[in-house]
């Protein structure tokens, strides 16, 4: 799939719509999900223009990986998440259910999560 530039998070970067920031590196932004499922819920992005985890894992550089997912455990310290615990989850594509096509780390925390899947009745 290419990249769409109009994406919500390709606007946030862009600045052309709002988001509450929790963290910024030179190649990385957290913000606060819109619609929250814990009472922590932050997104991690890159800057850089990925469709998904497979278009990251297979087209960035190593030092690019390795720094995103730098960012992930930092942010999850700022938020003081390291030590009571947390959850990430990334959306991969239709059976993940991926609703914004730029590559985002949900950071999930604040209470017990439960399940990590929901189960089939
Ligand atoms: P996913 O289903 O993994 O693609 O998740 C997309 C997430 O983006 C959802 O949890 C949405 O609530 C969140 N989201 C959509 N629009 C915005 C926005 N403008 N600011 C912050 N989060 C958003």
């Amino acid at each position: 799939m290419a990249y769409d530039n109009e994406n919500i998070f390709a606007k946030i970067l862009r600045g052309e719509i709002p988001c509450t920031k929790v963290y910024e590196d030179d190649h990385n932004l957290a913000f606060e999900d819109i619609n929250p499922q814990a009472p922590i819920h932050v997104l991690v992005i890159p800057k850089a223009a990925y469709v998904s985890m497979d278009d990251f894992t297979s087209s960035a550089s190593d030092a690019e990986i390795a720094g995103f997912f730098r960012a992930v455990g930092n942010v999850a310290r700022q938020l003081e998440l390291a030590s009571p615990g947390y959850r990430i989850l990334a959306n991969i594509g239709d059976d993940g259910m991926q609703e914004v096509d730029h590559l985002h780390v949900h950071i999930f925390g604040g209470k017990k999560l439960g399940p990590m899947l929901k189960r089939d009745a």
